[in-house]
């Protein structure tokens, strides 16, 4: 069957899905943007959950209880910090997404939605993580697409919204 991607403008906090997809930090101990958002809406189990976990490399991804959230699993994954591509920043946030796509696989979900991981405080350039995203998650569906039913990409805002939309146009008129 085939697996639904799409994106949506919308607080990943609201989602009802299997799993949502954190931009967190290699402390996974919370901090701003989505990540605090996130904790202050799931609730303090969450934190102490994290800590349960350690710390998590960059492009690596980890799974917790969604707790307060309508989110029956939060995957936890520390984007790459945009320091001008020379970093081998492109590879690292394509594992963000392989990662935590295949954790998503492994926990039995059918329905994963994401974050736009490193776009924030994290600079990486929007045009160019979407290219990644929406590549990587074609790849991984195509390849053991598991019980994933639908992934979604959830945009906080207008700009971001646009940039995932454009260039998943861009991966079909390509497939
Ligand atoms: P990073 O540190 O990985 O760059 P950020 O949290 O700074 O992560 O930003 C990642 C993206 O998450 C940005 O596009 C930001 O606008 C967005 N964002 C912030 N709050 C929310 C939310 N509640 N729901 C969905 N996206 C959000």
């Amino acid at each position: 069957m085939r697996v639904r991607v799409e994106v949506i403008r919308g607080d990943i906090t609201k989602s009802r899905v299997d799993a949502i997809v954190n931009a967190a930090n290699p402390s996974l101990l919370g901090g701003g943007g989505v990540d605090g958002a996130i904790h202050r809406a799931a609730g303090p189990q969450l934190l102490a959950a994290c800590r349960q976990l350690g710390s998590c490399p960059r492009g690596e991804a980890r799974v917790t209880n969604g707790f307060n959230l309508p989110a029956h699993f939060i995957i936890h994954t520390p984007g790459p910090i945009w320091q001008g591509g020379i970093a081998d920043e492109a590879h690292v946030l394509a594992d963000c997404y392989r990662n935590s796509l295949q954790l998503a696989e492994k926990m039995g979900c059918r329905t994963v939605d994401f974050a736009s991981i490193s776009t924030g405080i994290y600079g990486f350039p929007l045009p160019r993580a979407a290219r990644i995203a929406t590549q990587t998650i074609n790849e991984v569906i195509s390849e053991n697409p598991g019980k994933l039913r639908r992934i979604r990409m959830v945009a906080f805002d207008g700009e971001t919204e646009n940039a995932y939309k454009q260039a998943l146009s861009a991966a079909y008129f390509n497939m």
